[in-house]
């Protein structure tokens, strides 16, 4: 049979994304207005970022040395030579009627960041912001929309990846890497919900097995990780039906709506020659000398993939573990420095340090909370972590003086000592409670001698009862056996 049954296929989803950032830097891309937030709107304004004719941009240079440090953080070709090009198009918040953008010769060319590929970082600049008044939810002849010019001029750098990512959680999650990454860099505020981070996702879908890429449609600005992840499913199972139902996608601009999860056409795509693209003749060419590279690579930390394998080879983290402090990297510094602690003098396990953070801390002070201000020094923590190992304290005592030491700070040694939470640990003290236990319950420590352990449990609370918990309850379980002769 010629014919596919279309409603057999199975498709893979191919995702590649459009990432705007916000560059930090204290001026406009080419103007000397500063950059502000929340600030009275058209308070940051001047001729050049109003698109007043005759007014001259000139590029600023914090922002090509954070574009540069982006290209290395992600081992992008830095162009020696690029050059700005006129983005021609009309809108409100546009009022040159062209954005300053690169085109064919941009900052940064290809790269990697995890197993996903960049195809290039360029810079440009931000467009002003349209803002939508008007009380009534029905247009009304008092409702308008006004321009706030301060965002216009704002630097951006947009980076563009290669269609290599296939779901939409990986790639949610690789956005995460990336934000992890940018943040780590300080080039930008990378806060979604304020737009200093948004994101365009291309999204196809192609028979599993295919070589060839399917049509391509563009969901626009999700600002939040969750909205991108629902909008690639929405968007995927939309074209999934289409497909299915022996039709073919159209290239299209799309608007996801995270409270209906309805996906609405905003355009059909745009090609590059609508945009009549022309080297910006006002500015001259960026020229990258051995001082700006030297001071871009100088000016690199370490990144947080970087961190993660650190993490793992010389400390023994599981990659989940290492994963989660180096992407954090307030964990991450919090977590060194407890490590550090612990090596003059006690001995931490760092697998079981990291876990104390991610369980036992995080939970206490809150998941997004950075412990670092906290009142959980880091040498105290180490202390603790350690002193349960060696058994000390036992761990829900443990947990016990963690609640101290967020509550008030202090040493865990002291807090042990002076609320009684010390480990009945030698077997001498803890012997003769174990064997009140079992006279206790004779029932169950005849089951117990005829090798039904199930029963275990009353014993260990009857103990733990009798210790306020402070056994081990490993021990308990070993003196159980041992007096019962198993
Ligand atoms: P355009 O010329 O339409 O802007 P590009 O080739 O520049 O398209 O790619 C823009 C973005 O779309 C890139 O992130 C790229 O990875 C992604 N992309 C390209 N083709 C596809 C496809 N068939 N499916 C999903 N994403 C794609
Ligand atoms: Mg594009
Ligand atoms: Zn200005």
């Amino acid at each position: 049979m010629s014919v596919t049954d279309t409603t057999q296929v199975e498709y893979e989803t191919v995702i590649g994304l459009e990432i705007h950032v916000q560059l930090a830097t204290v001026t406009k891309m080419f103007c000397g207005c500063t950059l502000s937030f929340g600030d009275p709107p058209n308070t940051h304004t001047c001729p050049v970022c109003l698109g007043l004719p005759g007014s001259l941009p000139v590029a600023n240079a914090q922002a090509i040395h954070y574009g540069l440090m982006i290209g290395m953080a992600l081992g992008s070709e830095l162009a020696p030579r690029s050059i700005f090009h006129r983005k021609n198009y009309f809108y409100p918040d546009l009022p040159k009627g062209y954005q300053i953008s690169q085109y064919d010769e941009p900052l940064c060319l290809g790269g990697t960041l995890g197993d996903v590929r960049i195809h290039r970082v360029h810079l440009e600049e931000d467009a002003a912001k349209l803002v939508h008044v008007g009380a009534s939810g029905r247009l009304h002849a008092s409702d308008a929309s006004v321009v706030d010019f301060n965002r216009g001029g704002t630097p951006l750098a947009e980076i563009v990846t290669e269609p290599d990512l296939r779901d939409a959680t990986i790639a949610a999650e690789w956005l995460r890497m990336l934000r992890a990454t940018l943040r780590r860099l300080g080039v930008s505020d990378v806060n979604m919900e304020e737009g200093s981070l948004r994101c365009d996702a291309n999204i196809s879908i192609r028979p599993v097995g295919s070589a060839e890429y399917g049509t391509k449609t563009e969901l626009k600005n999700m600002n939040s990780f969750r909205y991108i992840e629902r909008g690639i499913r929405a968007e995927v199972a939309r074209q999934t039906q289409i497909l299915r139902d022996g039709g073919e996608v159209e290239q299209e601009t799309l608007h996801f709506d995270p409270r209906t999860e309805s996906i609405t056409s905003l355009r059909s795509k745009e090609q590059a020659h609508d945009y009549r693209y022309f080297p910006e003749p006002d500015l001259t060419p960026v020229a990258i000398t051995r001082a700006m590279l030297d001071r871009a690579a100088a000016a690199l930390p370490e990144l947080p993939l970087a961190r993660a394998e650190r993490f793992e080879r010389d400390l023994g983290l599981s990659a989940d573990s290492a994963h989660l402090l180096a992407f954090r990297t307030e964990l991450g510094d919090y977590f060194e420095a407890a490590v550090g602690a612990g090596n003059g003098g006690t001995t931490v396990d760092p697998q079981v340090l990291a876990n104390w953070i991610a369980n036992d801390l995080m939970s206490r002070i809150g998941a997004d909370a950075d412990p670092a201000e906290s009142r959980v020094a880091p040498g105290a923590f180490a202390k603790l972590v350690s002193m349960v190992g060696a058994k000390q304290v036992t761990q829900a005592g443990g947990r016990q003086v963690l609640d101290k030491l967020v509550a008030d700070g202090g040493d865990p040694a002291t807090i042990v000592e002076a609320e009684g939470l010390g480990a009945v640990g030698g077997s001498d003290e803890l012997a003769p409670i174990v064997e009140a236990a079992l006279a206790a319950n004779p029932d169950v420590a005849e089951k117990l001698r005829g090798g039904d352990m199930k029963p275990i449990g009353v014993i260990v609370g009857h103990v733990m009862r009798e210790t306020k918990g402070r056994a081990d309850g490993g021990e308990v379980t070993r003196l159980v056996r041992q007096q019962l002769g198993l």
